[in-house]
Order: C-alpha cells, then sequence, then structure tokens
C-alpha cells in the first residue's frame, strides 16, 4: 500500500454580516469567514491537504474566485469534489487532523459536530478526523477576532 501526506492552509477575515460557517457546521458567532464561496476556511484548508497529497492543482485553481459558478458556494460541494478527484486517482484518505486558530468563534463546544460533518464529507470513521481550536494569546489581528487561520494535514493510501 503507497501513502501520501498533505497539508492545507487557510486564512479568511471575519466580517459581519456573513454567515459563520467552519468545518461544515454553522456556528452562532456575530461575524463569518467572507468570501467568494461561504468562506468556510476549515473545509479550504483541507481540501487543498487531499488536493496537495493526491498531487492535483490547488482549491483556488479549480474553483477560482473569479468563477460566478463558485460565488456563494457550499464548500462542502467542493471539498467532496477533491474527494472525488483524488479517488479517481486511486487515492482514499486515511485521516485528517486540523488547526483552527482564532479569538472567537470558540471552537471547542462545535469540535464533536465538526469532526463527524468532516468525517461524513471525507468518507472516513469519525475518530479518523480531529480538529483543535487554538486561541492566539492576544498577538495580532486574528487575536482581535478579525479572521481565522487553519492549519489541516491528510493522509491519503492507494487503493
Ligand atoms: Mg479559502
Amino acid at each position: 500500500m503507497k501513502t501520501r501526506v498533505g497539508l492545507g492552509f487557510d486564512v479568511h477575515r471575519l466580517v459581519a454580516g456573513r454567515p459563520c460557517i467552519l468545518g461544515g457546521v454553522p456556528f452562532e458567532h456575530a461575524r463569518g469567514p467572507e468570501g467568494h464561496s461561504d468562506g468556510d476556511a476549515v473545509l479550504h484548508a483541507l481540501a487543498d491537504a487531499i488536493l496537495g497529497a493526491a498531487g492535483l492543482d490547488d482549491l483556488g485553481s479549480l474553483f477560482s474566485d473569479r468563477d460566478p459558478r463558485w460565488k456563494g458556494a457550499d464548500s462542502a460541494v467542493l471539498l467532496q469534489e477533491c474527494v472525488r478527484l483524488a479517488r479517481a486517482k486511486g487515492w482514499r484518505v486515511v485521516n485528517a487532523d486540523v488547526v483552527v486558530a482564532t479569538e472567537g468563534p470558540r471552537i471547542a463546544p462545535m469540535r464533536a459536530a465538526m469532526r463527524s460533518r468532516m468525517a461524513q464529507l471525507l468518507g472516513v470513521d469519525g475518530d479518523a478526523v480531529n480538529v483543535k481550536g487554538k486561541t492566539l494569546e492576544g498577538l495580532g489581528a486574528l487575536a482581535h477576532g478579525e479572521g481565522v487561520a487553519v492549519q489541516a494535514i491528510c493522509l491519503l493510501a492507494s487503493d
């Protein structure tokens, strides 16, 4: 069995008047991620980790933010398309791990729901996807609630 690892990273500004969706799960929060799509930085980082491991183009190349087809797109649909593209090359997801750096919304209360939703989207068992929230210790713009930064790592195996 061959394996490949991929790394993803994404940052979105959090702004008033946008729904807050992270990891495919709606949060009760006054600000949401700005973006051409729904702005789900967690799913974007995860998708880029999968694409990276599979040797495919990155998310921005596949789903350009200048393409009107992806305006307001559900990032869950984009992620599932990335999983499909990886599968078409003979790769399946083994596990994924995500770090969400933000001063708000709080990740911990939604962690189980995020894990479950992402596992469903990736087609893996619930314990094969993990996520942790990290605060910024008062440092920089992210620490003032202005955005969210996400790192993701994903392991793929050949069928
Ligand atoms: Mg993004």
